[in-house]
C-alpha cells in the first residue's frame, strides 16, 4: 500500500528543531457515540495510511486508547519505532496550576505509555479549581490562571526532554502577547478553532509574525460533534467549489486551510473519510476559490469548558 506521504513544519523553539506534520489526527470524540476500541482501530488504521501526528488531551479520554494503538502498531511493525510518530497532547485547566502541570504531564505519559510528547500544550487560558467537576463549568470554579507560573513549569517539562516542543491553545493575541513578554522558549503552536466559517484573520497574521505555527482544530466545524456546527459542511460556497473541482467540502475546507499557511488537527473515524481527508496535497484552489471563501459568514463555535466567561476571547471577534 502506498503512504500519502505528510509535508512537514519545522518547530522553531523545539529541541532539535523538530519537524511536525501538517496534517494531525483528531481523537477528541463524543464519549457516548465512541469508545476506546473504536479510538484503537481507528488509530491503527490511520498508521496504516500514512498518518504518523496525533492530537490527543487528558479531557478526551483517548489517551489509553491511542496508547494501545501504539504499542500494536509497533507490535505489527507498522512503524519501526516511536521516533516515526508525532504525538500532542494538553494539560486540563484543572491541572492549570504551576505545581500540577509535571504531574498531569506525567500522568498523560503514563496513559500513552510513552517516554515523551512531541508537543504539550496548555488547552485553555483559565484555571478551574481542581476536581472532578461537571463541564462545562460554572463560573464560581474559575480561579486566577498564574500563566507565567505555568509557563514556567511548561519550559522545565521541555528542559527535562518529557515534552520536545510546548505551546497553548485557544490564545488570543493579547494572550499569546503577555506569554511572549517573559517566556524564555516560547510557544512552538497555538491550536485555535480555524475554518472557512472562522477564519481567524487577524490572530494568523500575529502568529506568524512572531514564528508560532497555528493549528486549526474543528477544520470542518466539527459538524456531528457536541461543540460543532453546520457551518463548514453545509456550506453552498463551499459546494460549488468542491464540485468544479471534483472534491468534497472536506477537500477543500482542508486543502483552504493548508493553503493558508496553517497546520490541521482533523478528526474522521472512517476509513474512506480518513483517507479522503489527507488526499489535499496534489491540487490547489484558485484565487477566486479564495476571493469566494472570504465571503462565507465569520462565527466562531467553541466557546470553551465554562459555562459563561468573558475574559476568554479578550473582546476579539
Ligand atoms: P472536525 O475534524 O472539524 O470534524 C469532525 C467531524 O467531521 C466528525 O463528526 C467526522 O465524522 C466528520 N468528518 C471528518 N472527515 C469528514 C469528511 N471527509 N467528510 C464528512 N465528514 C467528515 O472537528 P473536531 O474533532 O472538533 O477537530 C479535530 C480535532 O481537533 C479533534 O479531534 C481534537 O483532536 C482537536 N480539537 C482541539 C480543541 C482544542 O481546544 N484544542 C477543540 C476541539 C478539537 P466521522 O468520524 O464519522 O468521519
Amino acid at each position: 500500500m502506498s503512504l500519502t506521504k505528510i509535508p512537514q513544519v519545522v518547530l522553531n523553539s523545539s529541541s532539535n528543531r523538530c519537524s511536525m506534520p501538517v496534517i494531525a489526527f483528531g481523537t477528541a470524540a463524543d464519549t457516548n457515540k465512541s469508545s476506546a476500541e473504536t479510538t484503537k482501530v481507528a488509530v491503527i488504521e490511520a498508521i496504516k495510511l500514512g498518518y504518523t501526528h496525533f492530537d490527543t488531551a487528558s479531557v478526551y479520554g483517548s489517551e489509553d486508547a491511542l496508547g494501545e494503538a501504539i504499542a500494536e502498531a509497533l507490535q505489527l511493525g507498522l512503524i519501526k519505532s516511536r521516533g516515526e510518530l508525532f504525538i500532542t497532547s494538553k494539560l486540563w485547566v484543572t491541572d492549570n496550576f504551576p505545581h500540577l502541570v509535571l504531574p498531569a504531564l506525567q500522568k498523560s505519559l503514563q496513559r500513552l505509555k510513552l517516554e515523551y510528547l512531541d508537543l504539550y500544550l496548555i488547552h485553555w487560558p483559565i484555571s478551574v479549581k481542581p476536581g472532578d467537576w461537571e463541564i462545562p463549568y460554572s463560573e464560581e470554579l474559575i480561579t486566577t490562571f498564574d500563566l507565567k507560573g505555568v509557563w514556567t513549569a511548561m519550559e522545565e517539562c521541555q528542559k527535562l526532554g518529557l515534552a520536545k516542543s510546548i505551546g497553548v491553545s485557544n490564545f488570543t493575541r493579547k494572550k499569546l502577547e503577555d506569554l511572549l513578554s517573559f517566556a524564555t522558549i516560547p510557544p512552538s503552536v497555538n491550536q485555535v478553532e480555524m475554518n472557512p466559517a472562522w477564519n481567524q484573520k487577524k490572530l494568523r497574521e500575529f502568529c506568524e509574525a512572531k514564528g508560532i505555527i497555528i493549528t486549526a482544530f474543528s477544520p470542518l466545524g466539527a459538524k456531528g460533534a457536541s461543540w460543532g456546527s453546520n457551518e463548514v459542511m453545509d456550506s453552498e460556497i463551499l459546494k460549488e467549489i468542491a464540485q468544479a473541482h471534483g472534491r468534497t467540502i472536506a477537500q477543500v475546507s482542508l486543502r483552504w486551510l493548508y493553503e493558508k499557511g496553517v497546520t490541521i488537527a482533523v478528526k474522521s473515524y472512517n476509513k474512506e473519510r480518513m483517507k479522503q481527508n489527507l488526499e489535499i496535497f496534489d491540487w490547489s484552489l484558485t484565487r477566486e476559490d479564495h476571493e469566494k471563501i472570504d465571503q462565507i459568514k465569520q462565527i466562531r463555535v467553541n466557546n470553551g469548558p465554562v459555562v459563561f466567561f468573558d475574559n476568554l476571547w479578550d473582546g476579539e471577534t
